[in-house]
């Protein structure tokens, strides 16, 4: 050991000011117990502060170095997050607190975890009841207790039975007594998910592989263990990408590896669940935002002690502090969810490239609609590309019907449904079978429409449409500037119909319910899912069978599988189509044939029936023949012509304050700086647009503007940019906020 010892920290407090490490000296009693990662407390100016060692150092840097005041046993942060971490900061422009954040346990402080009883039967179920009948009129209690364990697959914690039966602890250890019953202390964060979800554990059908899967599968296997170490399943819904993931989770495990397993939605997190248990029990660990608090905290610590070896969620569970990772999987590695919205605005398969690179394990990524950045990849060394073009079971894709909603206006029709829609929901729900009614988002009504003949204004240099603005009523280009006036007939045929158009998932279920007033629906959206267990609730419920219309947002497009849904409509297409956004093309096409997906996948086949006022778009017409194929094409063309991601990177710097002049004029001074400190960025093809008004203008009382940096190798200006703009917010005034994003998916 060093003679003294100093380290480098951050302190634990979001602010620019102190975005930066500082050294303590860390006194001799403590030295022992410090690690990278570890958590301590520092005198910070007057006050004492948490903060996290990033580094150590031989030297101090300063005179007077202070000494830190005390640290916490447990290291809350793996080596590998602290360069995680600084990168990821650097990367998506943060702080390197809140990278820091991310990678630090649900709950914040460290909490104990207590044990739990959980009571397994000895006997059969056959021999549980035999007994249970024979002792009911002497012991009645007891006899509960054994029918209830009868009716279990794999025992219940002694809190749950005791409530189910009303029995006293007397009952139990008299069952004990007799050998019928063990009782066992577990500790709650062994305690898992899977305990919670009924279903059978560790036996399951060995599926024989499709060709097209065997070869998949023969290529991926080649990747655990050798030098290919990234691939893409481009596999149609329902072709069975499922099963390559299980395989090679069930080979990394083997092989005494960790898999880290990520879905976009937390709700798909249940379904997969099911799979997994069956095949791994007894190793899973869950971990999304639905959890509570302290369930959270239990499964962050089960997988941070080793005892998980493979670790299930969405988004976030990517910082989960799994130890020796053989394998990353991402399923429907396209979804916009995998992006974080809010500070540190990073990309899921960004840090899952990184870990992976980290531990040099396999990234397993999937999609029947991959992201054009994950696809162009598949066209160099990098990412390899697998394909499976056939669903499993000679099962078909589902036909596919565009309605043409201008012909319904014509005809008088101004309901939600189309003629065609409607009559196909009545002929679904006499045979007793299925619906799911598909609304791409919530109501966003910030486009003109033409109902008489589909036009939409686009801006003349951007190909997106433009933006509709109120007081005083205007279009506008949020990309870069471009203004128009609103007029009331429309450009191209010359009616009145121009119109803004919105549609919400609470008006379809109102129609719905006009038109079928007997007919049972459930609706999944942002507001009946906020509720811890929902997900699962909704989910068990339809699949129970207890609604036979399931309406909802792009959640209930992704990956569930209804055996008994045959009938899938799209009520209005356009809604993402025209979002002002370069990548509402690929949205498009990508919820229309994830929300296609859903249908079709029992014996029972199945349709689908998209709604929409522009039926020629090619994102349309290629989700109707399902050819992602014809889709790609088309849109790389466009991205390339635009120079638009994948083509170049993009970043989204968004200025607001309550005050609308303010924030123009903030957002002025900004280009400006930005435009003097970066002068050798001008030569080499780099542009910045605005500012202009963002499309969602004011949100929270603040207005809106936006710059935007388009350029290829953007990366490389990322310091003298961020620098520029912390700089800049040092002066600005506390009003004014400005976040940057880059890479941004959604650029509203
Ligand atoms: P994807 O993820 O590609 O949409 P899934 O993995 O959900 O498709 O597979 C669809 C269905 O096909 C699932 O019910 C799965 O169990 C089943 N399946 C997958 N592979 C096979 C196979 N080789 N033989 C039979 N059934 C299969
Ligand atoms: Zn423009």
């Amino acid at each position: 050991m060093t003679e003294t010892l100093y380290i480098r920290v951050i302190l634990d407090m979001v602010s620019n000011a102190v975005d930066r490490p500082f050294q303590y000296l860390v006194p001799i009693h403590l030295r022992d117990k410090v690690k990278l990662g570890s958590r301590v407390l520092v005198p910070f100016r007057s006050r004492e502060m948490a903060a996290y060692v990033v580094a150590f150092d031989q030297e101090p840097l300063v005179a007077n170095v202070r000494e830190i005041l005390g640290v916490q046993d447990f290291p809350l942060l793996l080596t590998e997050f602290v360069e995680l971490s600084y990168w990821l900061s650097q990367k998506f422009f943060s702080r390197w607190i809140e990278a820091i954040r991310l990678c630090l346990p649900p709950a914040g402080a460290v909490q104990k975890t207590k044990s739990i009883e959980y009571v397994q039967p000895l006997l059969s179920k056959t021999n549980l009841l035999k007994e249970s009948a024979r002792i009911k009129k002497r012991a009645f209690r007891q006899s509960l207790i054994l029918e209830n364990l009868a009716s279990v697959e794999q025992g219940l914690s002694w809190p749950d039975l005791r409530k189910k039966t009303g029995a006293r602890r007397q009952s139990l250890l008299s069952l004990v007594n007799k050998g019928l019953l063990k009782v066992e202390k577990i500790s709650c964060e062994d305690f898992t998910c899977e305990k919670k979800i009924p279903g059978k554990i560790g036996e399951y059908e060995k599926l024989s592989l499709t060709a097209e899967q065997k070869t998949a599968w023969e290529e991926i296997k080649t990747g655990i263990g050798g030098e290919q170490k990234q691939f893409l399943i481009y596999g149609i819904t329902g072709s069975g990408k499922t099963e390559l993931y299980l395989r090679a989770a069930e080979k990394v495990i083997r092989q005494g590896r960790n898999v880290l397993f990520l879905v976009p939605e937390i709700a798909l997190t249940t379904q997969m669940i099911e799979q997994l248990k069956i095949r791994f029990p007894g190793s899973l660990a869950l971990l999304h935002s639905n959890l509570s608090q302290k369930e959270r905290y239990e499964q962050w610590l089960r997988v941070k002690k080793g005892k998980a070896r493979i670790v299930l969620g969405a988004r976030s569970c990517i910082f989960a502090p799994l130890n020796n990772i053989g394998l990353i999987i991402m399923d429907e590695e396209h979804e916009n969810t995998y992006k974080q919205s809010e500070s540190p605005r990073y990309h899921t398969r960004d840090v899952a490239k990184w870990r992976a690179a980290y531990h040099d394990s396999v990234l397993l990524m999937g999609s029947a609609t991959p992201s054009l950045e994950t696809f162009l990849e598949t066209k160099g060394q990098k990412v390899k590309l697998t394909t499976l073009t056939k669903r499993v079971k000679d099962h078909l894709l589902p036909s596919v019907k565009i309605v043409d909603m201008r012909r319904e206006f014509k005809n008088r029709n101004r309901g939600v449904f189309s003629r065609a829609l409607r009559a196909a929901m009545e002929e679904t729900l006499s045979r007793g079978e299925q619906i799911m009614l598909f609304l791409n988002r919530r109501g966003f009504s910030s486009f003109l429409l033409c109902r008489q003949c589909g036009f939409v204004m686009q801006c003349p240099y951007c190909d997106v449409s433009l933006t509709y603005h109120l007081s005083p009523e205007h279009l506008q280009c949020h990309y870069c500037g471009y203004r128009s006036a609103v007029t009331d007939l429309c450009p191209k045929c010359k009616t009145s119909y121009f119109r803004s158009f919105g549609l919400g998932t609470q008006r379809v279920e109102k129609e719905v319910k006009n038109i079928f007033p007997q007919v049972e629906t459930i609706r999944m959206d942002s507001d009946t899912t906020a509720a811890r267990g929902a997900h699962f609730k909704i989910w068990s419920d339809f699949k129970d069978n207890k609604a036979s219309i399931l309406i909802g947002t792009q959640m209930i497009a992704k990956g569930f599988d209804f055996p008994k849904v045959t009938l899938v409509g799209i009520v209005a297409a356009d809604i993402t189509l025209h979002l002002p956004d370069f990548r509402a093309g690929e949205r498009t096409f990508q919820l229309l044939s994830q929300a296609a997906g859903r249908t079709g996948r029992g014996k029972l086949g199945g349709r689908v029936i998209i709604q929409t006022f522009t039926p020629w778009h090619y994102s349309i017409k290629a989700a109707a023949e399902h050819s992602y194929m014809d889709f790609l094409n088309e849109e790389f063309k466009r991205r390339k012509l635009l120079k638009y991601p994948p083509f170049s990177e993009i970043i989204l710097i968004n200025c607001s304050s309550p005050l609308k002049q303010r924030a123009l004029d903030s957002a002025k001074k900004l280009k400006k700086k930005l435009t003097e400190n970066l002068t050798v960025a001008k030569h080499s093809g780099v542009e910045l647009m605005g500012p202009s008004p963002a499309p969602l203008f004011k949100i929270k009382d603040r207005f809106r503007y936006h710059l935007i940096y388009k350029g290829t190798n953007l990366q490389k200006y990322a310091k003298l940019i961020r620098e520029t703009i912390w700089d800049f917010s040092l002066t600005s005034g506390k009003e004014i906020r400005i976040t940057v994003d880059f890479d941004p998916l959604v650029m509203l």
